[in-house]
């Protein structure tokens, strides 16, 4: 009888995809047949744990997974944690002789597989790891003085210098399959899915998965992408790619979404494509700097933001924030669309941000902590990076004495109250400018919109004055 080729464990992480899978493609490639596998380890996040709508997201996308394997003749075996003791069972119950896996760069999750690839490598198993997530790994690009970059304009200059088109890879038509070993639990075991009815909402505006992430690049490509650079900060306009869960979930590769851009790119759209190529590298920046200063998540960047005289916290005004009932339009639309549809426009980021830092003056970390529990595209190094860089505690960040107009900025970014009148429909009777400040005709506000606060949460004179005030102690 011929010899049963040997098996590899191949342990999908945030990489849920089959195209340009360096795990997977290692494993093919040295004659292993692929053993699939997904481990479930909340616990092992450090505190972060992965907030309500990313769940709800992974749920759906390992079930894409595991569909799109099937079709190939495999299949996605899924596993409660802990990750390093459930490895060496299925190792053992499969006789697995290898072991591969792309790498997260989490710091908690980075220590966790240094010691998970020791323990394995010590039984003696071929274990690998695999970049399936950058374009440039955070140790690659460094200053002309070896250290880490802080500034986004040289580090990507930096990027752009040590370019390297990444081949594409297209997963195999079949793929060898095998039922050695336990099979695991069902999805539904994982508890992911929510279990209240919150997420419902979320998936008219998504489809998780490899394919729904190869669509949403397509209507980019085909849509927004034309005129990208001058719309992206509109956010009464589809002028984004919508790509960051399918990016942050590793869905599909960042390399070929540059590769993709590229190829569309000619003499009418360059300024576009270079445009959306360079917020991809916001991303790999923000992983870069995540990488350098792991305390970030939890620290001011800016060490002289320790002893900053944030305001005490009001649970009301911050569930207020929460719910888009600050009585500031633009600031209620944007945190009314990231309640139904888990996203939020970067613009409007800024915008909600800047309202929580800098007017009710409560620390980022709030901010991060409500952003990471409901933005299915939650992603420690681009959270923290935003909310460091809006709040003026961050590397390269916005000063803290910019503080922005939630007037001025609607008046820009949605003239016309679209923005503010889908996510705030009660506000959709008033006229555009009213739409932006109605407190400034009572009456009006008060027939159309009764119950909507007929003031904001706290006076943006009075607000912007007090941070000012305080960012003035600190200097001195
Ligand atoms: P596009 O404009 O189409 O950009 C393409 C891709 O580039 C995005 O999908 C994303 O992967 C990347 N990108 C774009 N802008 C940024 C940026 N400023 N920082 C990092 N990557 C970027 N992004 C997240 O992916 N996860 C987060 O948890 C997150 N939290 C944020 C918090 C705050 C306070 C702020 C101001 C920004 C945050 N961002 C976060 C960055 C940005 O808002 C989103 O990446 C962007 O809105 C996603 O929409 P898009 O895919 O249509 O972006």
């Amino acid at each position: 009888m011929p010899e049963a080729p040997p098996l590899a464990l191949v342990w999908f992480r945030d990489d849920l995809r089959l195209a340009d899978n360096p795990a997977l493609r290692a494993a093919l490639d040295a004659g292993y047949v692929p053993v699939p596998i997904y481990i479930h380890a909340p616990d092992e996040h450090g505190t972060w744990r992965p907030g309500g709508a990313s769940d709800a997201w992974r749920h759906r996308s390992l079930a894409a997974l595991d569909t799109d394997l099937r079709k190939r003749g495999s299949h996605l075996r899924r596993f409660f944690g802990p990750s390093l003791t459930t490895l060496q069972s299925l190792v053992l119950a499969t006789d697995a002789q290898a072991v591969f896996w792309n790498r997260r760069y989490e710091p908690y999750i980075e220590k966790r597989d240094t010691k998970i690839k020791q323990a394995l490598r010590r039984m003696g198993l071929e274990v690998e790891s695999y970049n399936g997530a950058l374009m440039f790994e955070p140790w690659t690009l460094r200053t002309k003085q070896g250290g880490p970059f802080k500034v986004f304009t040289p580090f990507w200059r930096a990027a752009l210098a040590n370019w390297k088109d990444e081949p594409l890879w297209e997963p195999p038509a079949s793929l060898p399959d095998t039922r050695e070993g336990p099979e695991g639990v069902p999805l539904a075991a994982l508890k992911l899915a929510p279990q209240r009815d919150w997420a419902e909402t979320f998936w008219e505006h998504w489809t998780p998965g490899e394919a729904g992430a190869h669509a949403a690049l397509e209507t980019f490509v085909d849509g927004a992408l034309r005129g990208y650079a001058s719309q992206r900060d509109r956010p009464d306009r589809v002028g984004t790619s919508r790509l960051s869960p399918h990016l942050h979930f590793g869905e599909i590769a960042p390399w070929r979404a540059a590769a993709v851009l590229q190829r569309e790119r000619n003499a009418g759209n360059a300024r576009d494509v270079e445009s959306a190529i360079r917020e991809l590298g916001w991303r790999e920046f923000a992983h870069h700097l995540l990488h350098h200063f792991p305390d970030t998540p939890e620290q001011n960047f800016n060490p002289r933001f320790t002893d900053f005289a944030w305001a005490r916290l009001s649970q009301p005004k911050l569930e207020a924030w929460q719910q888009g009932l600050t009585g500031v339009p633009i600031v209620d639309a944007g945190m009314r669309e990231l309640w139904a549809t888990g996203w939020m426009h970067n613009r409007v980021r800024m915008i909600v941000a800047s309202y929580l830092t800098k007017h009710l003056r409560y620390h980022w970390r709030h901010g991060a902590r409500w952003f990471w529990d409901t933005l299915v595209d939650a992603d420690l190094a681009s959270n923290t990076l935003g909310w460091q860089w809006v709040a003026g505690t961050g590397a390269d960040a916005a000063p803290y004495f910019r503080v922005f107009n939630p007037v001025t900025q609607a008046e820009k970014f949605d003239p016309d109250g679209d923005y503010i009148a889908r996510w705030v429909p009660e506000l959709a009777a008033l006229p555009a400018p009213l739409r932006h400040a109605p407190w400034r005709d009572p009456q009006a506000l008060r027939r159309a919109a009764p119950d909507y606060p007929p003031q904001p949460l706290v006076d943006l004179g009075a607000g912007r004055d007090a941070a000012l005030e305080a960012y003035r102690k600190l200097r001195e």
